[in-house]
């Protein structure tokens, strides 16, 4: 049970949620399984009989290296549905199927999980494992028409159809599940895209891509409602210091650490970001005063000035930060109000830093 919980714990992130779904279809598996043993049972088929408690008994024991060693569940449950389809082709014919499982194994095969896992299948590989699948379908097919495996087991109609019923909507179903699938994926890989396009790697904050498209719809705002917004420049003081002193990873933790001070201010009107280096940038909206936008900036030059930020070896160290600000009025970009900002920022420098100036 505690397994099963592990599982589902993790099922936010990509690789959790892949296990959660990997240990749902194998339950899934099992629950086919069942009712084609119902089948099988009612049919006295006992070939069937042995050869799907064999396929029960890989399921149910697999519950756990489903997901702890996927790369060879994956490739045991194929062979398993290979077998069982030509198995169950050859004791009840076309008619009832079972070789619409081959388009799921099909689709399987290009499951871009399964690529990028331990296995690194190749997109050929996949390929020619489809084109191997298409030749056994035929396989079947001519083993179908030609003999059966004339199993002296008589199977009335009604038992026919409700096999064509029962494997078509599965075959469906796994289809659906794996394009799901490869939908997320890709929806997955745009996001990350996203992500990289706007964030600055080393401290998660947005990177001046970002901040300017970010500055340039707030100036437009601005220019149609005739207010103003307001920006700052923060730039760490002496830093090359810290790089010199302590290292320069231990000058990236730094970075880090004040990125995350200035995350705590951000919100929907408070947008802030790495402008470069050691350089932050704050854009407030036209919903923040700038009297109060000035106050706030204390407020940060203060709390960074307290702060013991911590670098290699568990070792604190202090920083302080000087800070230029301007309010620009509507009609003006981004650019401009950066410019400003820095002719106070460089104030702050001359007057001695550890200082807002706006
Ligand atoms: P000032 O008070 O005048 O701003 O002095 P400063 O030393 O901070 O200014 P300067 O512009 O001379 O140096 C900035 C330093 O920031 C230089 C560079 O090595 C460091 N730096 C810039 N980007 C990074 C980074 O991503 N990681 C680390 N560790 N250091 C960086
Ligand atoms: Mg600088
Ligand atoms: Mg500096």
């Amino acid at each position: 049970m505690l397994f099963i919980k592990d599982i589902f714990k993790n099922k936010d992130t990509y690789t959790g949620k892949i296990d959660a779904t990997v240990f749902c279809v194998n339950l899934f598996i099992i629950f086919v399984h069942l009712v084609l043993m119902v089948c099988y049972i009612i049919l006295k088929h006992n070939f069937m009989i042995i050869v799907n408690t064999f396929s029960i008994l890989f399921y149910v024991t697999s519950y756990k290296i489903c997901v702890t060693k996927r790369d060879q569940y994956v490739s045991l449950s194929y062979i398993e549905i290979w077998i069982h389809t030509l198995l169950a082709i050859g004791s009840f014919g076309w008619a009832a199927a079972f070789q619409n499982w081959i388009f799921g194994l099909v689709a399987a095969a290009f499951l871009p999980s399964f690529r990028t896992s331990t296995y690194k299948v190749s997109l050929k590989k996949s390929f020619i494992f489809a084109m191997f699948l298409m030749f056994t379908y035929f396989l079947f097919a001519f083993i179908s028409y030609r003999t059966g495996f004339k199993i002296d087991v008589e199977v009335p109609y009604s038992m026919i159809i409700f096999l064509f019923i029962f494997n078509n909507i599965i075959a469906f179903f796994t289809v659906i599940l794996f394009a799901l699938t490869y939908t997320d994926n890709t929806t997955r890989k745009e996001l990350e895209l996203t992500r990289k396009a706007d964030f600055d790697e080393l401290t998660g904050i947005y990177n001046r891509h970002a901040l300017d498209a970010i500055g340039a719809t707030i100036a437009k705002k601005c220019k149609e409602t005739h207010r103003s917004y307001s920006v700052a420049i923060l730039d760490a003081d002496y830093f090359k210091k810290v790089n010199d002193t302590y290292g320069h990873t231990s000058g990236d933790l730094v970075l880090k650490e004040l990125a995350n001070i200035l995350k705590e201010y951000s919100n929907e009107n408070i947008i802030v970001g790495r402008w470069g280096g050691e350089e932050f940038i704050i854009i407030a909206t036209y919903e923040i005063h700038y009297n109060h936008f000035v106050s706030l900036l204390k407020k940060i030059r203060a709390q960074v000035s307290k702060h013991k930020f911590t670098i290699e070896n568990d070792k604190k160290i202090k920083l302080t930060v000087s800070i230029g600000s301007s309010a620009i009025y509507s009609n003006k970009p981004l650019e401009e109000a950066v410019g400003v900002a820095d002719n106070n920022l460089y104030k702050a420098k001359q007057k001695g830093r550890n200082r807002v100036i706006g």
